[in-house]
């Protein structure tokens, strides 16, 4: 198995983050501080409440972990300030790019309009590119629980938030009680605007379908995509053709019981058959995970090499929402680094 010193020395680029789910402890009692809210627990109760036993019975029961951070993310100040700390928690796994998610209209509930909220989180991704050796840009997420009419609300923000640092659009949630399909009019819009997209499909048992459909209704990439076990050769065959690619995260697949049991986790199936799978964390703080930890997970469970893993962030680069440029130089970074260490 590879040592965790090697792991620790790879570039890394990350896809699938949450903001809401991966801010460090240090941050939770800045951001409640800032409120001048007092949090009545010790450090270690504080996590019990923003982390996922690792127990969780279903997605809908890990989704619920978000509750306990949402009212400290409602003023500009805590959403760049949360920003900006998931980004240095990205620096410290050595990620060279991450893709940061979230949902504005979870921070609504003061006096923030959708605008502002992604404008918070972009300033704070900025602060922390000045700061850290890494590149960061922002999906905005709709939540798959939300009223149809309530979502297309996000869609102007694309024109209004004019930052190159935006750069696509997610559905995330209830992926149970709300399939791919009844978003089908929502999709199409987002495809005709010309916005990137990764969907959240293929994370609770049986939801294979949603992962065509996602794909079909204009998807580039899927989180996390582990129902692609239950595809036969030829669908496997077009994730390849299509380059779709597979944003899956370990812990939490197991967390969300995507999956039961390391022989049903079609990572290494999938990897081996020649489908883009990448690595990520979700929720750093939910998961009690780090990007360095997934990556040991996944060096634990299979015999993979530095080769395979740099195989896996150039899979994460190809998916990237950045342009043909910033593709190139993000490869070459990783090639140079690769090299080194494979030496
Ligand atoms: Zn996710």
């Amino acid at each position: 198995m590879l040592k965790s010193e090697i792991i620790a020395q790879m570039p890394k680029i990350e896809l699938h983050c949450h903001l809401d789910g991966s801010l460090s402890l240090k941050c939770i009692k800045a951001l409640a501080k800032n409120d001048q809210v007092w949090i009545p627990f010790k450090d270690d109760e504080i996590l019990q409440r923003a982390q996922a036993p690792e127990t969780t019975k279903t997605l809908l029961e890990y989704l619920e972990r978000f509750d306990f951070v949402l009212p400290l993310l409602q003023t500009y100040q805590n959403l760049e300030l949360a920003a900006y700390d998931v980004a240095e928690q990205a620096s410290f796994d050595n990620i060279k790019y991450i893709e940061i998610r979230f949902a504005p209209m979870q921070h609504l509930q003061e006096n923030l309009t959708l605008e502002e909220a992604v404008e918070a989180v972009l300033a704070g991704c900025v602060r922390a590119e000045q700061d850290f050796d890494l590149k960061i840009n922002l999906l905005i997420c709709g939540l798959k629980q939300e009223k149809l009419s309530k979502l297309e609300k996000l869609l102007p923000i694309f024109d209004r938030v004019i930052d190159e640092h935006l750069v696509g659009f997610d559905l995330a949630g209830d992926e149970l009680n709300f399939p791919t399909q009844t978003f089908a009019s929502l999709l199409t819009k987002v495809q005709q605007q010309g916005i990137s997209m990764t969907l959240h499909a293929g994370e609770c048992p049986h939801c294979a379908a949603n992962m065509k459909d996602s794909v079909a209704l204009g998807a580039k990439r899927l989180g996390h995509g582990v129902c692609a076990r239950d595809f036969s050769k030829a669908e496997l065959e077009k994730l390849i053709a299509d380059q779709t690619v597979l944003e899956m995260a370990p812990t939490s697949n197991f967390q969300t019981k995507a999956i039961q049991k390391l022989e049903e986790y079609p990572f290494k199936m999938l990897y081996d058959t020649g489908v883009h799978v990448t690595i990520n964390t979700d929720n750093r703080t939910v998961s009690n995970t780090t990007l360095q930890k997934e990556y040991e997970k996944i060096a634990s469970w299979y015999d993979f090499t530095v080769a395979d893993f740099e195989q896996i962030n150039h899979y994460a680069v190809d998916g990237a929402f950045v342009s043909a440029d910033e593709k190139e130089k993000l490869h070459q970074t990783l090639q140079t680094a690769y090299e080194k260490i494979k030496a």
